[in-house]
């Protein structure tokens, strides 16, 4: 039977280490337990908070209502044909962990996602993207819980609406659903991508013989270590603001004044600013009051004093209202926060 723990300060939970309490938390490892935590939360009428490893959410204040940390274990090959291989992973599974497990089964696919913080189950929430690879390009389908009859749905590809860091469960179904499940289409044979500059760059001298899925992950796993702060040492949760998508008009204006702004094709009408670009030029970088910005790349934002969350929204306020001004450029937000 689980444990519903009272007063529950969430600091280990979340990786910008926000100091929040929840009224309760739980954790749940199979289905029985999440029915019977969704049982306590309608009986006592409580929110909830669904935790995976908290990797992409901002606890500004104390949670008014039960966490549920989803645990579900397990990964297991369930079909292949000629040329993919079909792994299904239990939603608490590590994602770092399973892009690891599923290369050394020499399944590939996964290798641009490497060393991505966070589990499973969370990952489609944003469809989750790095060096040119997003989760929609690996995905089978997964399987969630809907929270108030307490069935369980099989979510294709399309029925999961996903988009850029987006997905149904980001909007018309939006708190709806627990993911206990994802099933992955991965390759018998690799299918590289390395388009992205930082990946060209250091792929250069190596022969094309010689570029594996493996040799890929590692060198986005050193590009990560390099670039990003480990939340471990220093809390943050990533890119604070997801790249802003504007049309060609929009870009041609900004390029009058700042030529060499960073854009790429989104398709005939808009393109893809890279945030962190606007943000450094801004003038952010370094930028430290209570929370952050990180050195290496201005859109993480930092909580090195462990505050709570409204620490970083408040730095995060003040850069979305200096990049609007300075190049007339809405952030949007990526993590979500809560209450
Ligand atoms: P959480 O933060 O626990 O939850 C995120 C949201 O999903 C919450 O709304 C939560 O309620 C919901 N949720 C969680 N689990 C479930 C479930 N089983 N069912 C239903 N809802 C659920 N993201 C990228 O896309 N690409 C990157 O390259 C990337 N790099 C990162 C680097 C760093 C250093 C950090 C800290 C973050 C990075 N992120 C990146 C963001 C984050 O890691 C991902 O969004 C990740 O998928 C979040 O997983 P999580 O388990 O930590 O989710
Ligand atoms: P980067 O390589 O410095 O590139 C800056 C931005 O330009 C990226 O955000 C990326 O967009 C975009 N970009 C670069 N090359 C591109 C291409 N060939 N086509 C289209 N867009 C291109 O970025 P970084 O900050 O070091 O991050 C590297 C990758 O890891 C990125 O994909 C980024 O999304 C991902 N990442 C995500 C998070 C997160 O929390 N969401 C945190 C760290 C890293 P995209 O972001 O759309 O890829």
């Amino acid at each position: 039977m689980s444990l519903y723990l009272p007063h529950f300060n969430l600091q280990n939970y979340n990786t910008l280490a926000s100091p929040v309490c929840a009224d309760f938390f739980v954790s749940v490892k199979d289905e029985a337990e999440l029915m019977a935590a969704l049982k306590f939360a309608k009986e006592n009428n409580l929110p909830l908070l669904v935790l995976g490893g908290g990797s992409n959410i901002v606890l500004h204040d104390d949670f008014p209502g039960l966490a549920i940390h989803i645990q579900f274990m397990g990964k297991e090959l369930v079909r292949e044909d000629a040329e993919h291989v079909y792994i299904k992973a239990a939603a608490g599974e590590n994602w770092s962990d399973f892009v690891d497990y599923c290369l050394d089964e020499q399944s590939w696919g996964l290798e641009n996602l490497s060393l991505i913080p966070g589990n499973v189950g969370a990952a489609p929430i944003q469809n989750i993207g790095a060096y040119g690879v997003e989760l929609k390009d690996v995905f089978s389908e997964l399987t969630a819980l809907e929270i108030k009859s307490g069935l369980s749905i099989t979510f294709t590809a399309e029925t999961c609406q996903f988009g850029y860091r987006d997905s149904v469960f980001k909007n018309a179904l939006k708190d709806q659903f627990i993911i206990t499940s994802v099933t992955f289409k991965l390759t018998k044979t690799p299918a590289l991508k390395i388009h992205y500059p930082a990946l060209r760059d250091a792929l250069t001298n190596v022969s094309a013989d010689k570029i594996t899925p493996e040799l890929v992950s590692q060198i986005v796993c050193d590009i990560r270590r390099s670039k990003l702060p480990d939340p471990k040492t220093i809390p943050n949760v990533g890119s604070f603001f997801k790249n802003p998508i504007v049309n060609t008009t929009t870009l041609a204006a900004i390029q009058q004044a700042f030529p060499n702004v960073v854009a790429y094709p989104v398709d005939e009408n808009s393109v893809k600013l890279a945030a962190g670009w606007l943000i450094d030029r801004a003038g952010w970088k370094g930028f430290s009051q209570g929370a952050a910005v990180h050195e290496q790349q201005a859109l993480v934002l930092t909580n090195p004093n462990r505050l709570r969350g409204s620490a970083v929204l408040e730095v995060a306020e003040l850069i979305k209202a200096s990049v609007l001004t300075k190049f007339g450029v809405e952030l949007e937000q990526e993590p979500r926060n809560y209450p």
